[in-house]
């Protein structure tokens, strides 16, 4: 780790810098357990997994229709079969057959030995056991090959990877019962502020109602964390040296927001130099600016600005990355679009500012993009009827409309 307050006095270390420092800082966890499939969704695959099978397990039917040997037909001409039984999905055709046989075959059932090709059957007519091809009938088709999908000892899978439906889907083809992943992480959380008060209190004057802890909560919400919510710290030094050494033996995060400035009652950088090893940046980044991050004892520490937006801004730029690796996944970037700017943008030169938008894409398949309202860093409403980073580099001047503009949206569907 660099120094504390680095960079030096006046200059600010840009969003990548930072993001680079907090990716050199932190390795996975070295933990794994062994889970259940069924709770797989979303968690850190740690060991390669190996198919103990091939799938499909043997040869089957790609369509309803009759299975037979092509060698006992002549291409070219219309043919006839008799039919000797049937082959069901899930209770094979066993007997014998002799040349000129066919057997009734359904999509996914076992292809009998002797056949090598499928006709499907609306390609044939049927009269009786008495079954037709058409002259057209092709050979050695609509038959799935043993293994065609997935060899016995190949690799289903390679960790580290962050299972999804498909996946946990394609483990359950291969009978795979249980998983080795990465172990969850135990994060705590808390707000800073004497002007905070939990809902379900009344608010005296100059009260406000602790928002953070639940954007917190909600970006938190992952089945690779464990998750304690700490309350609120007021501005008190010795109450947030307390709550920080005792958050540090349990977890191996802890989140704070506020108070993490320079204002007299800002005391999370101190506190931190106090009880732990403290970067605190000055980031050229809006809103966000403050960031406190570092280590007490073997617990990450991230000391988040207080202004509600900022929380937004920082959690998703360095604390969302930091858990993943933290967490052992791959490391992932952020989906980034081009989108036509339908508003004015106001921007100075010298911070990276994440404005919040309203993206929407048009009958055409175009992407359009609008402020969401005034972009002051307490202005949650704005925030929550956002649903995409309009991303303005630091050397920006502002967006005129009709410019095109680089989005990160929130989520895959608009
Ligand atoms: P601070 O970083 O502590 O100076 O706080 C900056 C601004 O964010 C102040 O207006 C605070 O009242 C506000 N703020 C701090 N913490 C919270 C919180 N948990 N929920 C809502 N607003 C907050
Ligand atoms: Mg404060």
């Amino acid at each position: 780790m660099t120094d504390i307050c680095y960079p030096k006095k006046n200059t600010l270390l840009s969003v990548e810098q930072a993001l680079s420092e907090i990716r050199h800082a932190i390795t996975a966890v070295a933990e794994n357990e062994l889970i259940d499939l069924a709770k797989a969704q979303d968690r850190i695959l740690s060991e390669n997994v190996i198919s103990p099978i091939d799938i499909p397990p043997q040869r089957n039917a790609a369509m309803d229709g009759y299975a037979f040997a092509a060698g006992d037909l002549t291409a070219g001409h219309s043919s006839q079969l008799q039919v000797i039984g049937t082959s069901w999905a899930g209770r094979p055709y066993l007997g014998p057959k002799i040349s000129g046989q066919c057997v009734r075959i359904f999509t996914g059932a076992v292809v009998p030995d002797f056949a090598d090709s499928v006709i499907p059957q609306e390609q044939v007519e049927v009269d009786g056991l008495t079954v037709s091809l058409t002259r057209d009938w092709q050979s050695y088709k609509n038959i799935r090959a043993a293994g065609s999908d997935v060899k016995q000892h190949e690799v289903l899978i390679t960790a580290p990877k962050k299972l999804n439906a498909r996946n946990i889907s394609l483990l359950a083809a291969a009978g795979i019962t249980k998983i080795s992943v990465k172990r969850r992480l135990k994060i705590g959380f808390f707000s800073t502020g004497d002007e905070l008060v939990t809902l379900g209190s009344p608010l005296a004057i100059g009260k406000i109602y602790d928002s953070n802890r639940y954007l917190l909560a909600g970006f938190l919400a992952d089945s690779n964390h464990t998750v304690c919510d700490l309350g609120v710290v007021g501005d008190d030094q010795a109450q947030l040296e307390q709550t920080l050494t005792d958050a540090a033996k349990q977890y191996d995060v802890v989140i704070s927001t506020g108070g993490a400035s320079v204002g007299d009652a800002d005391f999370v950088k101190q506190t931190l130099e106090k009880c732990g090893q403290v970067n605190f940046w000055k980031i050229a980044l809006k809103p966000g600016k403050p960031l406190a991050f570092g280590k007490i004892g073997d617990c990450w520490f991230f000391g988040l600005p207080g202004n509600p937006v900022a929380v937004l801004v920082t959690y998703d730029k360095f604390v969302r990355p930091a858990l993943e690796q933290l967490a052992g996944a791959p490391a992932t970037r952020t989906l980034r679009l081009w989108a036509r700017c339908e508003s004015h943008l106001k921007k100075s030169p010298g911070r990276q500012e994440y404005q919040r938008g309203i993206l929407r894409q048009t009958d055409t398949g175009e992407l359009v993009v609008n402020i969401a309202g005034p972009q002051d860093s307490h202005q949650l409403k704005i925030a929550s009827m956002a649903n995409c980073f309009i991303v303005l580099d630091v050397d920006n001047t502002g967006v005129e409309p009709g410019e095109n503009v680089i989005v990160e949206p929130f989520a895959t569907v608009l």
